[in-house]
């Protein structure tokens, strides 16, 4: 089987300007130094807003710093008249090496549908991005269909262009559990996630649905996260709220620890 290097991503969504997100990427860095992290063993990434990217970029390659960085959206388009819109390309200039694609924000305020998000997954895989697709249920989707029928159908949705991707991560995020401070439980997040890589299964093969990361997100903080990676098919956490707070979310990246292993 192979092996998932579990991968620990903070999503600032539309907070800290590019100098704020110099003193706390430094910060974040130090703070991790200190607890001996090893990216090797929990890989880390931060996604800041488009604005910070080259600012994060610059202070990561210049210090030589161990953090991953990705973007929070990316255009489905190459490149044209596409006004506010960034290209994959232009990010990819950036050494961004990840983008989310189909956050539920994004699908909820943006009216993102399915054929869209499969337009931006396969471009960023064209450009040598790793999309972090998300999915997930609201509270009345649970309600109507249970918990894994509405994430099942998006990941078929969002996976409707990348025949042939080994390359992807995918966060399963339930909308009634993002921000809410309600995280569903660890076994919720287990049975959503096994459907899910069963999906991969179907569509990208064995091989890469086995390799492919599967993160839960939604009110994930430290005192939480040791559960979710103890189940099987949990490979991480995308984190929200908790991940702009450098204390807590170098102790989420620290999970280990909190289980003692
Ligand atoms: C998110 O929006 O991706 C998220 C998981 O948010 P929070 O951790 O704040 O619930």
């Amino acid at each position: 089987m192979a092996e998932r290097i579990p991968f620990i991503a903070g999503n600032w969504k539309m907070n800290l300007d590019h100098l704020q997100a110099i003193a706390f990427v430094q910060k974040l860095a130090w703070t991790l130094k200190d607890a001996r992290h090893d990216y090797g063993v929990t890989e880390v990434a931060v996604f800041p807003p488009f604005t910070d990217l080259r600012s994060v970029q610059t202070l990561i390659s210049g210090d030589k710093i161990e953090l991953g960085f990705g973007a929070q959206d990316v255009s489905a388009h190459p490149n044209g008249a596409y006004t506010g819109e960034i290209s994959a390309e232009f990010l990819k200039a950036l050494d961004v090496q990840y983008v989310i694609v189909g956050h539920s924000e994004r699908r909820q305020y943006h009216h993102e549908g399915d054929e869209h998000i499969a337009e931006k997954v396969a471009n960023a895989i064209k450009n040598g991005l790793v999309p972090v697709i998300c999915v997930g249920e609201t509270a009345e989707d649970l309600e109507l269909y249970g918990p894994s029928a509405v994430p099942v159908q998006q990941l078929h949705g969002a996976l409707a262009l990348a025949g042939g991707a080994t390359n992807i991560v995918v966060a399963y995020e339930p909308v009634w559990a993002i921000g809410s401070g309600q995280a569903a439980t660890p076994e919720q997040a287990e049975q959503v996630a096994e459907q899910l890589r069963y999906v991969l299964g179907e569509v990208l093969g064995g091989e890469v649905a086995d390799a492919t990361r599967i993160l839960y997100g939604g009110s994930v903080k430290s005192s939480n996260i040791a559960g979710f990676l103890r189940q099987p098919n949990v490979d991480g956490a995308l984190v929200g709220g908790a991940s702009l707070d450098i204390a807590e979310f170098a102790s989420i990246a620290q999970f280990r620890k909190h289980v003692g292993t």
